[in-house]
């Protein structure tokens, strides 16, 4: 029951709830009860004092001592008890309170002239223990009269009483509010804890099949609803990597079943008839050698893809040359180049040493010089170049080829996009060499795992440029 947030809210609102009201109510019941006690022993300093006056004006008049007492006795109130004593201690006047109990003097010496005494006391009434207040104090009247004791003493019934109404009131008030609160605390917690249970339900039932569903959001301005927000900003981030794993799932079966349905054809068609001649054999290995090859590029593409989906952690970085490894790779596409009667020329650079993934970094210059040769024709030339700039250097190759049309631009960057599919896919069952639509991806995520950027820079019917620039220190 403790592991709901709803029940340890409410528990925790009732506690100090609880201690509040506890606390306030004793504090409460303290000062009542010490102003009700204030109240008894000022009650009776009153009562005294009608007594003296009374006393004094009496005998003043002339009033034998016994009447005159009687009479200042007589002004107080039945539940009072008082007495009159001389000083020698014998009773001049009493009146018993109701239940025949006295006011008794104080011990002789706790008295001073004219001070009040007040003390606390203990008297057997009809069988019954009973406590009272008593004041006393002894009053000098006149040069013959005097002193007299005065006795008053009063029940603590009338306090006692108050108070025990006050703590039988708190008794039913304090759980009763706390009962009250608690209710309502469960209520509140109840009401805005819901959104909470809405949102688990539903992320319970969102799996990899339903990613385009969302939470429901309450008030997007309170805590829960910027949750919720955020946890929908989660999903559709989720969906969208998602739904590209499958359209790359999806592009790259598709790239892998040419070669191999050309593989099948080219076995079928051999095989079909018996006692075929060497050259016939010979030229349906050459397709399967070429489709072979075609399939493991693709695969090795797919690989360095796999690598960049990790990021940075997918770099072998070393020291080396980056002039030379642009004369490299230029070295290399003028090989193929040169079949095509197509010229590679690089402008001479001076001496650049790099930190970065040499590897990656020759097969992103490869994939932009495969792609200028392939793109221009016979007669045409391709150009390379390496720049330093303040921080960074840019690597520029640029063709006198088809150029991409204008449509095609904004996408040539993305996985398995090619600007003429049908094209390609016919070239691609007869040369190993064409793509699957991810050279330029790559040595776009190659320039970017190094902090660097590839875009194309221009291209028109006279032939295409791009630029990788890549900062001078990884
Ligand atoms: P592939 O590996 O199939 O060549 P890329 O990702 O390298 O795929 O290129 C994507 C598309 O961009 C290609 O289909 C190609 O038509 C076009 N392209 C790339 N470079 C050039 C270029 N230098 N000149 C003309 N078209 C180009």
């Amino acid at each position: 029951m403790l592991d709901s947030v709803r029940v340890r809210l409410t528990l925790w609102y009732v506690g100090v709830l609880a201690l509040v009201l506890v606390g306030l109510s004793a504090a409460l019941y303290a000062m009542v009860s010490r102003s009700l006690y204030a109240d008894l022993d000022d009650n009776l300093r009153l009562s005294l004092e009608t007594v003296a006056v009374k006393l004094v004006r009496e005998l003043g008049e002339g009033t034998p001592e016994r009447p005159a007492a009687l009479d200042a006795i007589n002004e107080l109130s039945t539940r009072e008890a008082a007495a009159v004593y001389s000083a020698s201690g014998a009773l001049v006047a009493e009146q018993p309170a109701q239940g025949g109990i006295h006011a008794r003097p104080p011990a002789r010496d706790s008295l001073r002239a004219g001070d009040i005494h007040l003390e606390t006391e203990t008297q057997r009434a009809g069988g019954d223990l009973v406590t009272r207040r008593v004041a006393s104090q002894s009053v000098q009247v006149s040069a013959q009269n005097g002193p007299y004791v005065l006795v008053v003493s009063a029940s603590f019934e009338p306090v006692t009483d108050e108070l025990g109404d006050i703590r039988e009131l708190l008794y039913v008030i304090v759980p009763a509010s706390l009962l009250l609160s608690g209710l309502g605390g469960w209520f509140l917690a109840r009401r805005s804890l819901s959104p909470v249970v809405a949102m688990s339900e539903r992320a319970h039932r969102i799996g990899a099949e339903n990613l385009e569903q969302r939470l429901p959001v309450g008030n997007p301005r309170d805590e829960l609803g910027r949750l919720a927000s955020t946890f929908n900003e989660l999903l559709a981030r989720l969906n969208e990597s998602f739904s590209y794993q499958r359209r790359f799932m999806a592009d790259a079966s598709h790239e892998l079943r040419t070669p191999l349905s050309v593989m099948r054809t080219a076995t079928d068609v051999t095989l079909e008839r018996e006692g075929r001649a060497e050259g016939e054999y010979r030229d349906a290995l050459k397709i399967i050698d070429e489709q072979t090859r075609r399939l493991s590029r693709i695969v090795e593409d797919m690989f360095t893809l796999a690598r960049a989906d990790v990021g940075r952690q997918g770099l072998r970085p070393c020291d080396f040359y980056l002039d030379e490894l642009v004369m490299e790779a230029a070295r290399a596409a003028g090989v193929l180049a040169a079949h095509k009667g197509v010229e590679v020329m690089v402008a001479p650079a001076p001496e650049t040493p790099f930190h970065g993934d040499e590897g990656l970094l020759r097969q992103m210059l490869l994939n932009l010089l495969d792609n200028a040769v392939k793109h221009t024709p016979g007669g045409g030339s391709v150009h390379i170049r390496l720049a330093r700039s303040y921080a960074s250097l840019t690597i520029t190759v640029s063709d006198t080829g088809t150029g991409i049309p204008a449509e095609a631009q904004p996408h040539i960057f993305e996985r398995f996009y090619r600007v003429d599919k049908a094209r390609s896919r016919a070239e691609a069952a007869h040369a190993a060499g064409s793509g699957a639509g991810l050279g330029l991806s790559i040595a776009r995520w190659i320039a970017e795992a190094h902090g660097g950027r590839l875009e194309l820079g221009s291209s028109e019917a006279a032939g295409s440029t791009f630029v990788a620039s890549l900062p001078s220190a990884l």
